[in-house]
């Protein structure tokens, strides 16, 4: 089978056939990005390449996929929009850039490329529903012309790669939407009690303490009645917020029902759980004083259980935190309170 310049052969249709499953069957989105990355420079025959994510509302761009280039080169994972820039060009065109020479070339003017020694570069822009969502770069390290079939080839391809690209955010986007409350923002319920279990799972493995903090708003069917239900969200909003800012990364915040939050604190024993539960206290009725003004002060009563003084027993430990906020309660909210002092 002859191969001129402007016809793909059986063999380069085999490898888009591969790639092709590949993009259907993995969600593994930078493995399929160097997939398609590796078979871009094998049909035109460069010598380097990568292909990188176009963040709209950062104006920036991040690599995903590099071949061929000096650890230098690549150290630099994100980039910013240059106006005048070759990016900036790129995104303007909304079709694929090709400089033969770029020692000859205006706006190839990045001095990191250049120090590089890039001298042929083909830019194809990824665009996905009219919007552009990342670039596919092949590179060559001397002057030269492309033809007609290396940019075929390179569309095809860079379709290939928006639909990953397209199929990957939607596959982390609905991922997200499974383990959160759409109104807070918090993991919701189910997530929470997964988590819980991997952290007694963790604690009792490596002989750890954690801690569970359980909050309820004090008061909130008033704070409904006399101000509307939208209100009350609101409060459930900044409420969110406020924990959120309170904890650290290490720790789960959940929303476990109407207007109650969980709080699960790794390796945190019980003094440090009721100083950060008497903190959130304090947080709450401070950063919440703007919403409430004139509608009294917003406060939370919170039960306190740890592991592995209160319990030993998974099923007992939220239990008990649910039963030192009740006691809370009845001695007249507004308080935190440990299980094993009741
Ligand atoms: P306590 O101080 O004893 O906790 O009393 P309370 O009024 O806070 O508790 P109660 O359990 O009687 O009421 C909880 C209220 O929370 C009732 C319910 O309508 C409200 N609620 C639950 N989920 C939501 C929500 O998503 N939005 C709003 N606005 N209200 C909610
Ligand atoms: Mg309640
Ligand atoms: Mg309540």
């Amino acid at each position: 089978m002859g191969t001129s310049d402007d016809s793909v052969d059986v063999k380069e249709l085999l490898d888009l056939f591969q790639i092709a499953r590949l993009v259907v069957s993995t969600l593994n989105l930078d493995q399929v990005l160097e997939a398609i990355l590796k078979s871009a420079m094998k049909l035109t025959k460069t010598s380097a390449g990568s292909i990188a994510l176009y963040n709209k509302s950062k104006h920036e761009l991040e690599m995903h996929a590099h071949r061929g280039f000096s650890k230098g080169f690549v150290g630099n994972t994100k980039w910013k929009v240059r106006p005048g820039g070759l990016t900036d060009v790129i995104l303007k065109a909304d079709r694929p850039v090709v400089i033969s020479d770029a020692t000859k070339n205006e706006y190839f003017t990045n001095p990191i490329a250049i120090g590089e020694g890039i001298k042929s570069v083909i830019c194809v822009p990824l665009v996905f529903k009219d919007e552009i969502i990342g670039i596919l770069y092949v590179d060559d390290f001397t002057p030269r012309r492309f033809g007609k079939n290396d940019l075929e080839l390179l569309s095809i391809l860079s379709t290939f790669a928006a639909m990953s690209i397209d199929h990957a955010s939607l596959h982390a986007r609905t991922s997200k939407m499974a383990v959160t409350d759409g109104l807070t923002g918090l993991f919701n319920h189910r997530y929470l009690m997964q988590q819980f279990d991997r952290e007694f799972s963790r604690a009792t493995r490596y002989k750890e303490t954690f801690s569970v903090l359980m909050i309820d708003i004090d008061n909130f069917k008033t704070i409904n009645d006399t101000y509307g239900h939208t209100f009350g969200d609101r409060v459930l909003e900044k409420l969110a917020e406020i924990l959120k800012s309170s904890i650290r990364a290490s720790d789960t915040a959940a929303r476990y029902g109407g207007e109650e939050f969980v709080i699960i604190l790794p390796k945190v024993g019980s003094a440090q759980a009721l100083a950060l539960a008497n903190r959130i206290r304090k947080h709450i009725k401070e950063k919440t004083s703007a919403l409430m003004k004139g509608k009294g002060i917003l406060t939370v009563s919170i039960g306190i259980s740890n592991y592995p003084k209160d319990s030993q027993k998974k099923t007992e430990l939220i239990k008990q935190a649910d039963k030192a906020l009740y006691a809370a309660k009845r001695r007249g909210k507004d308080q935190a309170v440990e299980y094993r002092e009741l």
